[in-house]
């Protein structure tokens, strides 16, 4: 117990001197601390400040962001990617303003049943905006656990999280739970990193077995059973007079919602124009492709995207589309969220245009 008590007291200490500047470490309000969880899932925190301190700005009470039209929100999340995020924080911020006065909650039952929070950013919200004893679990904290309990299961697996839950909660100090979660995550972002951690500077190193036994490195385990699909994707430039044909995905899959140009997926890379020009034709009437313009490559969480991209238009006044297509007008594309591929695509488009 003393072991322990000494460990915590030692990252503690660490932390208060080590630690980061971040916006949200300035503050312990709930919907702040929100906000900031939700932005830095599977996102970097360079990244993350801009978008949440343009978000904050914006949206600075929970019933702003409530009243917004998921547009607006959506524009403000433009290139931070996983849109679904961005959608989720507008559902339950509606929510929270509906049944709970506009308060985060305060308990894991409720806080979890809202709209994109799981099991870690409850746990994070919980022990840092509330103090409450409440394991954050990330990659970084099973990282760190890992080593230093030496353990070599895969931590993909529930049981290993649960096991990693029940250690991190078994030693969170009452009263000081918020520091004590974002130390084990700064430790595991800064000092315990994936390659080569830095043993030397680690304030927990003496009680660390990895390091006793030199397997620092042979940590974590990790089955990766996710895999990576490829796709041949052709996107289409088509314009009409000033404006360009758009579509608005479905409410489920990737991208979701999201505002695109049209997309085909194709039986592998296309050359030449005709070949485009066949299946253009299949999916829409009274369009000619007129230029390609190159290739592009885009890495989602499960699927590769290796796009052709094209220019074509078209010249009928009327022309068979579904509902979710729209004719923009070209300068209003800046006013639309666009996944930051789609940015990159229809800006070779405009350099293309242009020359
Ligand atoms: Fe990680 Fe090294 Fe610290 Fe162990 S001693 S927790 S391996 S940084």
């Amino acid at each position: 117990m003393t072991q322990q008590i000494e460990l915590v007291n030692n990252l503690l200490k660490w932390f208060s001197e080590n630690k980061r500047w971040m916006p949200w470490r300035e503050t312990k309000n709930p919907y702040l601390i929100w906000i900031s969880e939700i932005m830095l899932q599977q996102t970097r925190v360079e990244t993350v400040i801009d978008y949440y301190n343009r978000f904050i700005k914006k949206f600075p009470k929970i019933e702003d962001l409530a009243h917004a039209s998921e547009e607006e929100v959506l524009k403000l999340w433009e290139g931070l990617g996983y849109y679904s995020r961005g959608r989720n924080l507008h559902k339950a911020a509606k929510q929270m303003v509906e049944k709970y006065e506009g308060v985060v909650p305060s308990s894991y039952k409720e806080i979890i049943k809202l709209p994109g929070v799981g099991p870690y950013t409850a746990g994070a919200i919980l022990s840092i905006a509330y103090n409450q004893p409440v394991a954050a679990i990330d990659g970084n904290v099973m990282r760190v656990y890992s080593r230093l309990y030496h353990i070599e299961q895969d931590i993909m697996e529930k049981k290993t999280i649960d096991q990693v839950r029940y250690l991190v909660e078994g030693m969170m100090p009452i009263g000081n739970c918020n520091d004590f979660s974002e130390a084990l995550m700064e430790l595991g972002a800064t000092v315990c990193t994936p390659k080569n951690p830095n043993c030397c500077q680690c304030p927990i190193q003496e009680y660390c077995l990895a390091k006793q036994l030199g397997k620092e490195n042979d940590l974590p385990i990790r089955i990766n059973k996710t895999k990576v699909t490829q796709h041949h994707k052709a996107i289409l430039w088509i314009q009409r007079e000033d404006k360009i044909l758009i579509k608005k995905n479905k409410e489920k899959g990737l991208l979701a919602g999201m505002w695109v140009l049209p997309t085909l997926e194709t039986q592998g890379k296309f050359k030449k124009i005709a070949e485009i020009q066949q299946e253009v034709d299949l999916s829409y009437g009274g369009i000619k492709i007129n230029q390609y313009i190159g290739d592009e490559k885009h890495i989602f969480t499960h699927q590769k995207w290796n796009i052709a991209i094209f220019i074509g238009c078209c010249n009928k006044k009327s022309m068979n589309i579904e509902e979710e297509y729209q004719w923009l007008p070209i300068e209003e594309l800046k006013n639309i969220a666009l996944p930051t591929l789609y940015q990159k695509v229809i800006s070779h488009c405009q350099s293309a245009i242009k020359e």
